[in-house]
């Protein structure tokens, strides 16, 4: 099948010929006469199946007649994060070159004054994130009356992040009579339930299942210790030939701890994740496709779905603890029949989340050898966790076992000894809290947790009893808080 015979305009497919793509990969072949024809259509797609290009290039056909009245978009996509936002939008820019529409992102971490201008002058396309498009409501600054056609796309990643009820509340804003499109990678009750309310007799067009892995991607299992992963994964990036990386971990905070300690370790790195503000991200994964930054460590929510084609290897430095995510982190090599490698480092309370993996993909990952020694398992000693309380079976830090390592700094334990205090308070449970503060942070604060930056005791050698009694400290305030890590950050 080729793109003339699915019934789009001739400046769409004039724009589409110029991108190289010939043939409509199965979601557009399905998706895009429904679209035309002005069906509701719910597909069932994860990225990497061609799915933006099936929403985006029948709406520039169907936008293209007729004109946006100043704040009332004429449609309107919903995505998770802001970097799948910007990237349909550069859909947009790409297949919408030869139709003149105007376009707003309304995304966190960047300014309202822009985007309310580009409101006030009307736009036919509105991409936004759930929380920053209920701020501009809430400001009188965008009407929603006016959309003919919405998007709600990465459904069940929406639903991960605790996006429902901000979706519900937009709907509610919106006409009955629109045409709804729908994307999720999977169909869970809760979003079953969504597509019952939002959707009109929808066309379902289901491709390829979300838990099947690429067949170019190497997958290798290492075990191995917390204390020893970061040795692991320095010696592995030293060994093999790693072009470019993106290292994932499963807590914002561990994110800056390794990018610093991979950074001061000589090696070209760059963060992202959800507190960072949007110039910084943009930039950083500007470096990494550019190839100026050659690894990339990242949190799921700001790396999720992210189109960077050439990337020679994936790391779980942390086995994510929902299953889906184990696939959507490893196909972000392997891209384009490239070959690629994707290394997940397991400690023993791993188990569980390494036996749902398993299951999803139908497979065991193949387990090889450290390449360096793991770490002992430690014995057992007294250590304090964040309450002030004594933990019976704990870790022991390698700086206790064998004297500092010399090469570490005093700075570099407070870190690392920081993010296994916060580890303790990540409990998975509190995943869809920690990723929803990532995309909101102009309705929720920082969205950093205060709670577990108390200032660390015991740093160096044979740490006498009565140091290691929690402090109790004063309830900082949000401001006390934020400037202290950001003089952190300075300092680092
Ligand atoms: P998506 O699923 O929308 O994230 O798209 C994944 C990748 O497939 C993007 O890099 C697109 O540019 C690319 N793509 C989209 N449509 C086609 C097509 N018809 N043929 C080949 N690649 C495509």
């Amino acid at each position: 099948m080729t793109f003339d015979e699915l019934g789009l305009a001739p400046e769409v497919l004039k724009a589409v010929a110029e991108t190289g793509y010939t043939e409509p990969t199965p979601i557009q072949a399905q998706a895009i006469p429904h679209v035309l024809a002005g069906r509701d259509v719910l597909g069932i797609a994860q990225t990497g199946t061609g799915k933006t290009a099936s929403f985006t290039l029948p709406m520039i056909d169907k936008l293209s007649r007729g004109r946006a009245r100043a704040r009332m978009p004429r449609s309107l996509i919903l995505e998770p994060t802001r970097e799948l936002a910007a990237q349909v939008a550069e859909n947009f820019e790409t297949y919408g070159k030869y139709n003149k529409l105007s376009m707003a992102l309304l995304i966190g971490g960047v300014s309202f004054g822009d985007q309310e201008k580009k409101l006030d002058r009307g736009v036919d396309v509105l991409i936004a994130t759930p929380g920053r498009l209920l701020d501009h409501c809430g400001r009188g600054k965008v009407l929603l009356t006016g959309v003919q056609i919405l998007v709600i796309d990465e459904a069940d990643r929406m639903l991960d992040m605790g996006f429902i009820p901000d979706i519900e509340e937009i709907c509610k804003k919106l006409p009955f009579t629109r045409q709804t499109l729908f994307f999720s990678a999977t169909m869970p009750p809760e979003i079953q339930r969504l597509t019952d309310t939002f959707l009109h007799n929808p066309e379902r067009i289901e491709v390829a299942r979300a838990s099947s892995t690429g067949a170019t991607i190497k997958q290798v299992l290492i075990k191995t210790t917390r204390d020893g992963k970061r040795e692991l994964l320095q010696k592995i990036i030293e060994n093999e030939n790693v072009k470019n990386a993106i290292i994932f971990c499963n807590r914002k905070r561990d994110v800056s701890v390794l990018e610093r300690a991979l950074s001061k370790s000589g090696l070209s790195a760059g963060a992202i994740h959800g507190d960072l503000d949007q110039a910084t991200r943009t930039r950083t994964l500007d470096g990494f496709r550019k190839g100026t930054i050659r690894l990339l460590v990242a949190s799921d929510v700001a790396a999720r779905g992210l189109d960077i084609p050439d990337v020679s290897h994936v790391f779980n430095f942390d086995v994510p603890t929902h299953a889906e995510d184990y696939v959507h982190r490893i196909g972000r090599t392997g891209r384009a029949g490239k070959s690629g490698t994707a290394y997940t480092l397991a400690t023993r309370e791993d188990g569980k989340y390494l036996a749902a993996i398993e299951k999803l993909i139908g497979n065991p990952i193949p387990t090889e050898e450290a390449a360096v020694p793991e770490a002992e398992a430690a014995p057992a000693e007294a250590q304090i966790d964040a309450e002030g309380e004594e933990q019976k079976e704990p870790r022991r830090s390698r700086s206790r076992r064998g004297g500092r390592d010399r090469n570490k700094t005093a700075k570099e334990d407070v870190e690392v000894q920081t993010a296994e205090k916060a580890e303790k308070h990540d409990a998975p449970a509190e995943k869809q809290q920690q990723a929803k503060t990532e995309e909101k942070p102009s309705r929720r604060g920082s969205g950093r947790d205060r709670d577990d930056d108390r200032p660390v005791v015991g740093l160096g050698d044979h740490v006498p009893a009565f140091i290691l009694r929690a402090v109790k400290l004063p309830k900082k305030t949000t401001k006390e808080a934020d400037d202290e890590l950001e003089q952190e950050s300075e300092d680092a």
